[in-house]
């Protein structure tokens, strides 16, 4: 049996370049027996501002994706 799972997106950290809130692409692991998500992965993260396109190398280094652990 499979837990219930989805992706949202939400406000992130601020961008480590702009300053400007990021966007997360977020995937959550659901409990069928908690509202709480068993786990979450950040999916994918972007600048509002573009910081992501405009300096690739620099939001790579300053704003890496965590590997999940860190819910
Ligand atoms: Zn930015």
């Amino acid at each position: 049996m499979h837990s219930p799972r989805m992706e949202i997106t939400r406000d992130g950290i601020p961008c480590a370049l702009c300053h400007t809130v990021t966007t997360e692409l977020v995937y959550l692991v659901l409990s069928a027996q908690s509202s709480f998500p068993q786990r979450e992965v950040i999916k994918d993260r972007w600048c509002p501002a573009g910081c992501h396109q405009l300096q690739p190398a620099r939001w790579k280094e300053a704003m890496p994706l965590l590997s999940g652990d860190d819910a």
